[in-house]
């Protein structure tokens, strides 16, 4: 009912040869076999060379952040109709990395999901909680309010919209929430969209995320409310990406 979804983030990692050759790896290896729709978010000066680069029908290309603003006086910001009129399909919003070091909030994260559909772009909006609220049980409040904060806003159209869940205290770690841990997550999150949205909920494709790697990965993808992976460090290894993929 829901099509898998796998997304590659690069981060700040990457050249313009690497762009060109991994894509092409990458692209080669997505076949019949899989299933999944495939994405990957490159650095903004990548997208351009990565959107020439695949075929659109195969594999998709993605934005990392974006700017809430339309346009003026915003040194360094780059626009959602910018991303889009390159081709850019996807763009991660709410990353932990870019509410942890750019302090990035919730209501400027919701400015950048509404940007981003506006400009028809889909929103991929990362939520959760980093180790202290992990280890002090606050796991769900966490997402409560981060998702919270996107679903009170009526302006969010949710049928143009992916979740992510990536528990912080995972993200690059090589620590992974246990499947059972992740699932539970997930059904809390499908959950308050089913508050507000009724049905539409089971429509909502929501990845996990954190030290996905082809070993853990069919395990998490198993899970009922686990629509596929956000996938940092395993997407700049073509054959750990393809691995993953194929699990999805
Ligand atoms: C991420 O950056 O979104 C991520 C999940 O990273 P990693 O897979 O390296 O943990």
């Amino acid at each position: 009912m829901r099509k898998p979804l796998v997304v590659g983030n690069w981060k700040m990692n990457g050249s313009l040869k690497l762009t060109g050759d991994l894509l092409r790896a990458i692209e080669d290896g997505i076949n019949d076999k899989i299933s999944s729709e495939v994405g990957i978010c490159v650095p903004f000066v990548y997208i351009a060379l990565a959107v020439d680069t695949v075929d659109a029908t195969r594999l998709t290309i993605g934005a990392q952040t974006v700017s809430e603003f339309e346009s003026g006086a915003y040194t360094g910001e780059i626009s959602a109709s910018m991303l889009a009129e390159l081709a850019c399909h996807w763009v991660l919003v709410g990353h932990s990395e870019r509410r942890m070091l750019f302090n990035e909030s919730n209501q400027a994260l919701v400015a950048k999901v509404l940007a981003a559909q506006g400009a028809g772009l889909i929103p991929i909006y990362c939520v959760g909680e980093s180790e202290s609220d992990y280890q002090s049980g606050k796991t769900l409040n966490v997402i409560n309010e981060q998702v919270g904060a996107l679903l009170s806003n009526k302006a969010v159209n949710l049928n143009q919209l992916v979740l992510a869940y990536e528990p912080v205290w995972a993200i690059g770690t090589g620590l992974t929430a246990s499947p059972d841990e992740a699932q539970q997550a997930h059904v809390f999150i499908r959950g308050l969209v089913r508050e507000k949205a009724g049905d539409l909920a089971d429509k909502v494709r929501i990845l996990y995320g954190g030290s996905v790697n082809p070993s853990n990965a069919s395990s998490l993808f198993e899970q009922e409310d686990i629509d596929g992976g956000l996938i940092g460090g395993a997407s700049l290894d073509a054959d750990a990406f393809i691995s993953i993929c194929q699990k999805a």
